[in-house]
């Protein structure tokens, strides 16, 4: 029994792509092209598209959902050029939280991280929280402890927060995103293998961090140069629950590849359950 029969979730990362003037479009297509059973489609377009794409699914396609690739750790205040949870409001429903660009470009923290989820978790937005190592930790094989860490790191700070109760943050939605560094627009994916260990590793520590047996409630996604010929490897794996797409994520033929293989699995899962 794999969880509590846990959703199969695509979540497109547009990153820095698409402006106002054609997300709808693009998100329209996509939604389009991939109305598969039993599959959570996600888009995260740039901030300033969340509008257009949150217009254009509204009239085609409802059961995508919308999200934000990053939010403020702070509720309102001087901080220049950023974006609160409560002003996602309308806008999105699910966010993006800790991806490695923003650790890299932006010298996001784990505790700096663990209060944006807790901002996001109170403002009733579903948190896909990034984890993942870079190469040199995976060559020394020390991923998992890595991972433990920025984990351990993100829940401590959340712990101090309203969200930081372990039922409150799985009655929150939230997603663990693996994404090994290395792998990240890089073309070069990690294993099938590589992607169920980490898998593994995840939710022990989840375990221990007070989600119990429960851990295994709670949705695992891979991501790293995801393509709609490579999707099959994790897919075929019970403990990856899905995939967080970047590049391939604004080619709807890339997309359509890959939903449709989520919903093999999703079919496999609705079938045993
Ligand atoms: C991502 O943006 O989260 C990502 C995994 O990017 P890519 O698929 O391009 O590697």
């Amino acid at each position: 029994m794999i969880g509590a029969m846990r959703e199969v979730i695509v979540a497109a990362n547009w990153k820095m792509h698409t402006t106002p003037a054609d997300a709808g479009e693009l998100a329209r297509t996509i939604a389009a092209r991939t109305r598969v059973a039993g599959v959570v489609r996600v888009i995260c377009p740039p901030y300033v598209s969340l509008a257009a794409v949150r217009d254009a699914l509204a009239e085609d396609d409802p059961d995508v959902a919308v999200g934000a690739q990053n939010v403020h750790h702070e509720l309102q205040g001087a901080y220049t050029g950023e974006i609160a949870a409560p002003m996602l409001a309308g806008l999105a429903t699910w966010v993006i939280v800790g991806h490695s660009e923003r650790r890299r470009d932006a010298g996001e923290t784990d505790d700096l991280i663990g209060r944006k989820l807790g901002r996001a978790i109170d403002a009733g937005l579903r948190p896909i929280l990034c984890v993942g190592e870079h190469l040199e930790d995976r060559e020394a094989r020390r991923q998992d402890a890595v991972v433990d860490a920025q984990l351990r790191g993100a829940f401590g700070a959340l712990g101090a927060l309203e969200g930081g109760d372990p039922a409150a943050i799985r009655a929150a939605g939230l997603v663990i995103a693996y994404e090994p560094v290395w792998a990240i627009g890089t073309g070069r994916n990690a294993s099938g293998a590589d992607a169920t260990a980490m898998a593994g590793a995840i939710r022990s520590t989840l375990a221990d961090l007070g989600h119990g047996p429960a851990a295994d409630d709670i949705p695992i996604l891979y991501g790293g140069s995801v393509t709609s010929v490579n999707i099959g490897e994790f897919f075929a794996e019970p403990a990856i629950d899905g995939a967080l797409v970047g590049g391939a994520s604004l080619k709807p033929d890339e997309m359509a590849g890959i939903v449709a293989r989520a919903g093999v699995t999703a079919a496999a899962r609705g079938a045993a359950g």
